[in-house]
């Protein structure tokens, strides 16, 4: 069993914590927000007082933050993970980030002789509390090795793309497949409303068919029932639409779909939606349609 410095217990990393827990691992956490650390004592926790209290005496750090800047400061601050290594000398980064920022900091970690394996992840909130999260690992292949056994008590899919970067890239990519989807269904609901067919039905066939998929599965009954609740918040799905956006745009590669999807998330966050669940979408239909209430 491992000792395992987690900073950032929000919405993701909290139930990852408390999956490391449940396998038998030692968890010493750190999050700006004492009471979100605090919280996640009576469940074994250690609460430490910073990121270098955190990480120090721990085997693999693990880091769970919004964006990249988040992880920038953590990494590469003055109590930061870079300054104050973890014994084991392993960072994964499970944030969806940047991956030229990851691929900077891996550069700067690898020459203090400490390994960061970006690892972002999928399957929402639901999948880090089952543990049956999907794992996209960039970096070095020993210390994913050395990682697995860490990794194995979050996820149930754990795939090595490549070098440092590429597990931010294959999640980018996730995150085109699954805005576009969501904006499909919301667009299929729209439609289906217009036309007076029963919505649940609706959904009930499509999912049934080759139009299933895991948002029309877990998100288009939030649709139905009108739930606007995060969940993944759309602050973060347009973070991540930006970072696919930008790189794509350095790679000279098209994407009209995601420029489309970026557009209609950023009318919804105009309307004061940043903070509500990526599914919130629907209301940009709404008022599309004028069908608002
Ligand atoms: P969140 O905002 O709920 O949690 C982030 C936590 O990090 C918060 O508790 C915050 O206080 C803490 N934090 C911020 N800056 C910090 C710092 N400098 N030091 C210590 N703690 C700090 O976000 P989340 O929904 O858990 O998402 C985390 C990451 O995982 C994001 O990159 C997101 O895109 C990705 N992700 C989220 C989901 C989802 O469904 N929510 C799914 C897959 C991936």
């Amino acid at each position: 069993m491992a000792s395992v410095g987690f900073i950032g217990v929000g919405t993701m990393g909290r139930e990852m914590a408390l999956n490391l827990l449940k396998a038998g691992h030692r968890v010493r956490l750190f999050d700006v927000r004492r009471d979100a650390a605090e919280g996640m004592r009576s469940a074994g926790a250690e609460v430490a007082s910073s990121v270098a209290d955190a990480v120090q005496h721990a085997d693999v750090a693990i880091t769970m933050l919004p964006d990249t800047s988040h992880v920038e400061e953590v990494v590469l601050g003055p109590d930061g993970i870079l300054a104050h290594p973890p014994a084991g000398r392993v960072l994964i980064d499970m944030s969806t980030i940047s991956p030229q920022a990851t691929r900077e900091m891996n550069g700067a970690l690898a020459r203090a002789d400490v390994a960061m394996l970006d690892a972002p992840v999928s399957g929402g909130p639901q999948g880090a509390k089952n543990a049956t999260l999907s794992i996209m690992v960039g970096g070095d292949a020993a210390a994913l090795e050395k990682a697995r056994p860490v990794l194995a008590a979050m996820g149930t899919t754990v795939v090595h793309m490549g070098g440092a970067g590429a597990g931010q890239v294959t999640k980018l990519c996730n995150q085109l497949v699954v805005g576009i989807n969501l904006q499909g269904i919301c667009e299929a609901i729209a439609l289906g409303r217009a036309a007076g067919v029963d919505l649940d039905k609706l959904r009930d066939a499509l999912l049934g068919g080759s139009a299933a998929s895991w948002m029309m599965q877990h998100l288009a009954p939030k649709i139905l029932a009108r739930d606007a609740d995060a969940g993944f918040r759309i602050d973060l799905m347009l973070k991540d639409l930006r970072l696919t956006g930008e790189l794509a745009f350095a790679l000279g590669t098209p994407l009209p779909g995601n420029a489309l999807v970026t557009n209609l998330f950023l009318e919804a966050r105009a309307h004061g939606e940043g903070a509500n669940g990526n599914q919130a979408l629907y209301r940009v239909y709404d008022r599309l349609c004028n069908q608002e209430g």
